[in-house]
């Protein structure tokens, strides 16, 4: 994508990230008639913004959390990006076996209540219980749980919606410009000058009021590299990975299971063949973009789907699988499935001097929130915006 806009003297924000928060951000911070920049050192939503379950969803499990805040801000924007964006986002209806043993059926009922009640479900159908003996989503699994609730989530284009929001940046005049990498930030006084390597080695320089680090898995070298700023906020990377096998039921629900060690997998139809089964939760070091679906989290999930449908799924099976690594903030939970969801924006804005602000976690599901919160805190900083 070229820039839309000519080349001010100075840009009132520019962004480093083409994923679905900095997209996100750009589109609204256009829209308010910022001039905006945002720079994606390869393609829009080529890392973690398109390696998702592909969820907007409010996130059942995250109520064992206690994440009050995140889940109802997540279930309320289901029903908003359903509206904004019907030909990429859609219901889904999930299955969620009670199995023995694992969750008492009391709590999955509790939950569920919650889920449907704590706010923004209009449309969607509520949580009913199902006998799989006689429901047809029942058919595919194993004998087993005969008993099992059907709630509401969506399904979206994850890709496609970060590519969008760039779009409609753009047609507001943002310059959104890919393949090209910010290589230095420097502040002097009340102004970045940014200075980029495109793919083709030439390098750029561009001045702005305001940074916004929504670098993602990248977030902390960026601060700390690129910018010269160590963010407050401290990084968790949680590697999450998908398969993909020919499909295993024919219906249009997706499954929810509940596996041993306590964690979720969820089986999803996938592009009208497939079925898509996810996720694992590890911590990851490295470079986020060598990340890759290892064997030991293929079995986990080939295992994970086996114990529930009839059909073993085997190694075998897999015709494709992608991996990506979640930018969570860190707050010292132990297990990586227990580490928050929810975002932290951390700013830096020394007085009078030009504003950083740097976003740690979020979810595709809250993108929309989260650069509505992130332009509430640079808006003291930057008038254009209120
Ligand atoms: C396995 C998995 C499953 C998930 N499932 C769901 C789900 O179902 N629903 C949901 O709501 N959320 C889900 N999430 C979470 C969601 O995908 C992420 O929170 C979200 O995509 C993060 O977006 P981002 O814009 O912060 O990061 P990213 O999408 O990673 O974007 C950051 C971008 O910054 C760019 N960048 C980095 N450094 C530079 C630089 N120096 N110059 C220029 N560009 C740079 C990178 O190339 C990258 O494209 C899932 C995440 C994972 C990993």
């Amino acid at each position: 994508m070229t820039a839309a806009a000519d080349s001010p003297d100075a840009y009132d924000l520019a962004i480093i990230g083409g994923g679905v928060n900095g997209c996100g951000i750009a589109r609204d911070a256009a829209g308010r008639g910022a001039r905006v920049v945002l720079f994606e050192q390869g393609d829009l939503a080529g890392a973690t913004s398109s390696a998702s379950t592909k969820l907007i969803h409010g996130g059942l499990r995250y109520l064992e959390h206690g994440s009050f805040r995140l889940v109802r801000e997540a279930l309320v924007e289901r029903e908003i990006l359903w509206g904004m964006a019907p030909h990429i986002v859609r219901p889904l209806r999930f299955v969620l076996p009670h199995t023995p043993g694992r969750r008492p059926a009391w709590l999955l009922r509790l939950g569920l209540f919650l889920y449907d009640h704590l706010g923004g479900r209009r449309h969607l159908p509520p949580t009913r219980s199902l006998n799989l003996a006689r429901d047809p989503a029942g058919a595919p699994l194993r004998d087993g749980p005969s008993r099992a609730f059907a709630y509401s989530d969506c399904w979206v284009d994850d890709a496609r919606l970060v590519v969008l929001n760039a779009v409609d940046a753009a047609e507001r005049g943002a310059a959104i410009r890919t393949r090209t990498k910010v290589v230095q930030a420097r502040r002097s006084e009340d102004l970045w000058t940014v200075a980029t390597r495109a793919a083709d080695g030439a390098i750029g320089h561009v001045r702005a009021r305001a940074l916004v680090n929504a670098a993602g898995p990248w977030v902390a070298d960026v601060s700390s590299r690129i910018t010269g700023r160590n963010a407050a906020a401290g990084i968790r990377l949680v590697q999450g990975s998908h398969i993909v096998v020919p499909a295993l039921f024919t219906h249009d629900q997706s499954y929810l299971f509940q596996n041993r060690d306590g964690r979720i997998v969820f089986a999803i139809p996938y592009e009208g063949a497939f079925t898509l089964i996810g996720t694992t939760d590890r911590d990851y070091v490295g470079d986020p973009a060598a990340v890759r679906a290892g064997p030991e989290e293929v079995a986990y999930l080939c295992a994970a789907a086996s114990e529930h449908f009839r059909a073993p799924v085997r190694a075998r099976d897999v015709v494709w699988s992608f991996s990506g690594v979640r930018p969570l903030h860190d707050d010292g939970a132990g297990a990586a499935q227990a580490a928050t969801r929810d975002y932290v924006l951390d700013l830096d804005a020394p007085d009078g001097l030009a504003p950083l602000l740097s976003i740690f976690g979020g979810k595709i599901t809250t993108y929309r929130r989260l650069a509505e919160h992130a332009l509430a805190r640079l808006a003291p900083h930057l008038p254009c915006l209120n």
